[in-house]
């Protein structure tokens, strides 16, 4: 009836916000394109997405931090092994699952066609040196976005700035979140919260505040989720501005593209939901649909980390997940759980073993299974950061690293695809993980006398 429509939308306000600016986003991108615009015209136009990226890899460090250490400290240590083995379990079989099918996907469409003929480069977009662009434009807009800061102690400085805005790419690291090595980092912050845990009084001080950081940090993610839609929405049109030509899409490249698509959607709408349904019972769907926003953030942003702010919102607060397991399981799952990055990384592989002619033996695809794996840890929660540590994979068998060129082109796309899989893939585990150790929660909210799960 009307009513409900009316309390519909009312309740899902928000989300349907979310998703409308992907299609407004859409829909301008398209729009504009043929208005050719300069480089330094997609940047200004991508303004407000840059924005909203900035504001949220600014919460990323303490965030991680913070969580992690009173995710630690709630627990005692035999809890927390006891999770972390599962967690750990959980990550390894989704990575493998999602390399497997990355494998048997591009085996069976088989989309290079052993010759380089299609990859032709055309740019569309008005190409300016890096030192020309320095002098003309890029301190302008550096001054533009130099209040909002990336990282949270880390001062924006020129060359940041700059690099962002020339057309030299900014080479991610791989491992690391705005500059520091965010594994090392995420080790560090669970031991220290192991140690806080079970220093009692002591440590108390610690503890509150650690919480009360986190729970800060919380309310500021808060406020910038109102502006995320409109984020978003820029992030999205101005890629589709700026990105290239669609007519080379035809041929392998095309092909190529399709079959991505085809595995990371087996492994998303499949795999996933069907373990969780068979572990915990419950509709897979109805969890997803908790974790709308933050899939669509992981979409317009194409950084997990990134996303992790507004993935800790939807788990604690549409979907319920316990805190103590999100603090724990989900800057980890950040970190190391990519199954969308692992699929890809042995997906492309083996297309570009396709596109030389040269084809994989068995122990071949085992040796890319394993260094995908790898390489989908390794990689750190940024845009693009698994097509640098592709290069681990393509150099184990002897593919020409030079040949990552090939997939430049639809790698802002895929990657969007390959992040909102990460990021589907760490939540999903969180909850597999709350209903495995729901027992140990709940007897650790008996012993402290409080009554969280109770409900
Ligand atoms: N952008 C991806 C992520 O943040 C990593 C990748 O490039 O595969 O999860």
């Amino acid at each position: 009836s009307r009513e409900d429509v009316q309390a519909f939308l009312k309740k899902n306000a928000f989300v349907l916000f979310t998703v409308g600016a992907v299609v407004v986003g859409i829909v301008l991108g398209f729009a504009l394109r043929p208005y050719k615009m300069t480089y330094r015209e997609v940047k200004y136009f991508s303004f407000p997405g840059e924005l909203l990226m900035r504001m949220l890899q600014m919460l990323v460090l303490p965030l991680l931090i913070s969580s992690l250490i009173t995710g630690m400290a709630a627990l005692d240590s035999k809890a927390s092994g006891k999770m972390g083995m599962r967690a750990v379990i959980y990550y390894m079989t989704t990575t493998f699952i999602a390399v497997f099918i990355g494998i048997i996907i591009v085996l069976i469409i088989h989309p290079g066609k052993g010759s380089k003929d299609e990859f032709g480069k055309q740019q569309t977009i008005e190409q300016v040196s890096p030192a020309d662009f320095k002098t003309k434009y890029g301190k302008r807009v550096v001054h533009m976005t130099v209040t909002v800061n990336d990282t949270l102690f880390n001062s924006t400085n020129d060359t940041q700035g700059i690099m962002e805005i020339t057309r030299e790419e900014v080479i991610p690291v791989p491992g690391q979140v705005n500059g520091v090595n965010a594994l090392g980092l995420v080790v560090f912050s669970m031991c220290f919260g192991l140690i806080i845990g079970n220093m009692k009084e002591q440590g108390q001080l610690l503890r509150d505040f650690f919480d009360s950081l986190n729970e800060a940090i919380m309310r500021l993610v808060a406020i910038i989720m109102w502006y995320a839609p409109i984020g978003i929405l820029f992030l999205i049109a101005g890629k589709i501005v700026e990105m290239e030509d669609l007519t080379q899409m035809g041929g392998q490249l095309g092909m190529y593209t399709i079959t991505v698509i085809i595995g990371l959607m087996i492994h998303a709408i499949l795999i996933l939901p069907t373990l969780y349904f068979v572990i915990t019972r419950q509709n897979p769907f109805i969890f997803i649909a908790g974790l709308l926003q933050a899939l669509v953030t992981a979409l317009g942003t194409s950084s997990s980390s990134a996303t992790l702010p507004v993935t800790f919102k939807c788990l604690e607060e549409n979907n319920r997940i316990d805190k103590r397991i999100t603090r724990f399981v989900l800057p980890v799952g950040a970190t190391i759980n990519m199954d969308g990055t692992a699929l890809y990384e042995a997906l492309a592989a083996i297309f570009i073993a396709q596109v030389n002619n040269m084809e994989m033996n068995f122990g071949q695809i085992i040796t890319i299974s394993i260094t995908a794996t790898a390489a989908s840890i390794g990689a750190a929660g940024i845009p693009q950061a698994g097509l640098v540590t592709m290069v681990i994979v393509l150099t184990s068998v002897g593919l020409p690293t030079d040949d990552i060129t090939l997939i430049i082109a639809v790698d802002w796309f895929l990657d969007r695809l390959r992040t909102t899989t990460n990021v589907l893939g760490d939540s999903i585990g969180a909850g597999i993980v709350e209903f495995l150790s729901r027992h140990e929660l709940r007897s650790r909210d008996v012993e402290m006398g409080n009554s969280v799960l109770e409900e």
